[in-house]
């Protein structure tokens, strides 16, 4: 039964199927795991004066008319009556279903549970209806009082096309089925106890209709670990067949990063050491690195990247002295592919070996024959020939065009600038024909609280550089009220005619998938660029740049901000500014208080490379700023905030769900430090015992859809 399909056992009506497919949840198996996003208790009941349009109700009072008639418009036939409580009378319908007036008498006194309908008069929408033996007496008082049996009852996330009330009677319905007797529990039963976690039985009814809020609680906990431990487990499992590859180690990588280091015109912080140590010494070891970087825009991990690719370009694979092994390094947008491959070429211009840079428009090799001191044009063909045979050591492109078509000889080094879904099947496309297993580094600068790093990101070890470059000017950062907006404008023309570029974000409209874009958006852009050129910054060369345009558009505009010929550029928060731009120093964030903070502290990233001083003013369509804005003010770094907007905002707000792949549930385990630790002890402990899952084969097929559904994957 738990396999089968849920349209097997309730007879649906189109609507219905309809949610289910969009929910996902084909089998009884999945809607046992369709979880509530809340509950209500009894006592929640209302009067018919207190009724609201969309709401779930919970009615005493008595039947009066039931009568069955024709539907107006489909002329299908179905029951109508009245419910009579001490405040007024309310419509109650049933469609489609003429018999249940047959079954209600004038006069019977019941309880009736449904939902809300309907815009000027509204009504009860297909209610459940129970007899009750008496109705509190004595007015309304009594009515509104302290039901007896208080219970909680599952309310459902929204969806259109199906409610709560369906979804309570149909898990009812399953459970009373016996449909608990054939389920296993995923979670081994020592770490069920270990933790003092209801076993899955218990936790599903507990889920659903739950007696007390403390066991329902209990189950939700319960489901979060389970969550994360079979995406732990995934994780876990990955990393074990990974470390099974032989690997290319580099014995002396610590000698060669000491070396370019003495070559750099500054002193490494003393986090950018630490993390180079690291990765020279994962260089000199087997199994391969994989090791994500994470460290605020302007924190020097660059510098980190190129101190341990200087060790791979210095090193001969085996068999062939005359050669280099390999890197690729794959950046985010083309610009910055760009801008990488000229300072490599710096960085590195004094060793004896060639780079190349592959773009959609066009490919350079460093040396050029002619020049030593310059890059040189060539064809795509040409490159990517040099790249297989070996001649070409470090390869600088995005990151679809590297995984997707470059072949290599001696790939030892894969380092990826700022892209999260770099899983394990790009990686593998990236694996060599000789089976050898390159080092990852994975660099980020999105600022990402530990729990949800250690959840998404538990194949790969952790550096973290928590410390800026001295002397860095930190950027002062305004919140803006209304009243201040003209003195606001003033100081960013002011920048501008000194000669400085500027940013202005516009706000985000609510999305649940904060990747996608929405029209009104684009239009929010595209009006106030408009606006700009007619007010405040009338006179300056004004840019949009929008996630609707594109992709030629948007890089034309890119190279346009860099090359000065855009003074100003109106952007959204979605599109990427993927590009580093150290003329521009101001940045104007409007609609901030729709943004995390760890958002808003990276939107501030883009003006952090300046030498002159960088201003960022943060405003808000609401009235007063918050607290939470005022903290972007004084905090310290990213990561600081990202705890911040976990706890304030809670994970669901942080990461939309289509983001992380994780559930509601899943996501509450993301406040809980303790739980996601334990949850990644057990799951290491479990695939070091078994490490295919031999004896697992439902924990095996529960990771293969967990990681599925996973869009790092
Ligand atoms: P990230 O990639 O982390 O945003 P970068 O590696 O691009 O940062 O470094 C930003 C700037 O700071 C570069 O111009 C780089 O040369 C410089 N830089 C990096 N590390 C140091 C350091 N330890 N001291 C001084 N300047 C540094
Ligand atoms: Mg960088």
């Amino acid at each position: 039964m738990l396999n089968t399909p849920v349209t097997d056992h309730f007879r649906l009506q189109e609507p219905q199927k309809r949610a289910l497919k969009r929910l996902r949840l084909h089998t009884v198996r999945d809607l046992l795991y369709h979880f509530p996003s809340r509950y209500e208790h009894s006592g929640d009941q209302t009067t018919v004066s207190g009724l609201v349009q969309g709401a779930d109700a919970v009615l005493h009072g008595t039947v009066r008319k039931p009568e069955t008639r024709r539907a107006w418009k489909s002329k299908r036939p179905m029951s109508e009556a009245w419910l009579e409580d001490g405040t007024g009378k309310v419509k109650l319908m049933w469609f489609n279903q003429p018999y249940i007036a047959k079954m209600l008498r004038d006069g019977a006194m019941v309880k009736v549970t449904g939902r809300v309908e309907g815009k000027g008069s509204l009504y009860i929408a297909n209610p459940e209806v129970e007899p009750v033996a008496e109705l509190p007496v004595g007015g309304v008082d009594t009515v509104f009082g302290e039901p007896e049996d208080d219970q909680l009852f599952a309310i459902y996330p929204e969806t259109q096309g199906i409610t709560s009330r369906w979804f309570r009677h149909a898990i009812d319905r399953v459970l009373r089925k016996g449909v608990l007797d054939q389920m296993v529990d995923p979670l081994p039963s020592a770490v069920t106890s270990r933790y003092k976690l209801p076993e899955l039985n218990a936790a599903l009814v507990w889920v659903h209709q739950p007696q007390r809020e403390s066991d329902a609680l209990a189950a939700r906990k319960r489901f979060a670990f389970e969550e994360v431990f079979i995406i732990q487990v995934g994780k876990y499992m990955d990393r074990h067949a990974r470390n099974e590859q032989p690997t290319l180690v580099i014995p002396d990588a610590q000698k060669h990063t000491d070396e370019f280091l003495t070559r750099l015109p500054f002193t490494l912080t003393n986090a950018q050491l630490e993390a180079v140590r690291g990765i020279a010494h994962d260089l000199s070891t087997s199994p391969a690195m994989s090791r994500l970087l994470e460290g605020d825009v302007g924190s020097g991990k660059t510098a980190v990247a190129a101190a341990t690719a200087y060790a791979i370009v210095n090193s001969a694979p085996a068999g062939r002295p005359s050669a280099t092994l390999q890197v690729a390094y794959m950046a985010p947008t083309e610009i910055l592919a760009e801008q990488q491959f000229t300072s490599f070429c710096e960085l590195f211009g004094h060793l004896p070996i060639q780079i190349g840079l592959v773009t959609s428009t066009g490919c350079k090799k460093f040396p050029s024959k002619v020049d030593t001191s310059t890059s040189t044009k060539v064809s795509k063909n040409q490159l990517l020939k040099w790249v297989a045979s070996g001649e070409i050591a470090m390869v600088v492109g995005t990151h679809s065009l590297i995984y997707k078509k470059v072949q290599f000889r001696d790939l030892a080094y894969v380092i990826i600038d700022e892209q999260h879904r770099f899983g394990t099947k790009q990686r593998q496309a990236l694996a060599r024909k000789d089976g050898l297993m390159p080092h990852l580094l994975s660099m980020t600068a999105t600022p990402i609280p530990r729990t949800l790093a250690l959840t998404l990101y538990g194949d790969l070890d952790l550096t973290v550089l928590g410390e800026m470059p001295p002397g860095r000017k930190p950027v002062q950062t305004e919140v803006v009220t209304k009243t201040k907006r003209p003195a606001m404008y003033d100081a960013v023309r002011k920048q501008l005619d000194s000669g400085r570029q500027a940013y202005v974000i516009c706000p985000r409209i609510d999305e649940p998938d904060p990747r996608k874009e929405t029209a009104i958006q684009t239009k929010s852009v595209l009006a106030e660029a408009d606006r700009l050129k007619r007010e405040e910054l009338k006179g300056y060369r004004i840019g949009v740049l929008h996630g609707q345009m594109k992709p030629v558009e948007k890089e034309q505009t890119m190279r346009n901000m860099l090359a000065h010929e855009i003074d100003v550029l109106v952007a959204t928060s979605v599109v990427e500014v993927g590009v580093n731009v150290p003329n521009a120093t101001s940045i104007i964030i409007e609609g901030a208080e729709r943004f995390g903070l760890a958002q808003l502290h990276q939107l501030r990233g883009r003006v952090v490379r300046s030498t002159h001083q960088a201003y960022c003013y943060v405003l808000t369509s609401e009235g007063n700023p918050t607290r939470r804005l005022k903290a972007l003010a004084t905090a310290k770094n990213g990561f600081e905030l990202a705890e911040e907007d976990l706890k304030i905002r809670g994970p669901g707000e942080l990461y939309g769900r289509a983001q992380s792949g994780l559930t509601d549930v899943g996501m509450e385990a993301l406040k809980n430090l303790k739980l996601v630790e334990a949850a990644r002890r057990e799951a290491q402990a479990l695939v070091a015992e078994d490490p295919v899952l031999e004896k697992r084969a439902l924990l095996a097929e529960l990771v293969h859809a967990q990681s599925k559904k996973l869009h790092f994957e």
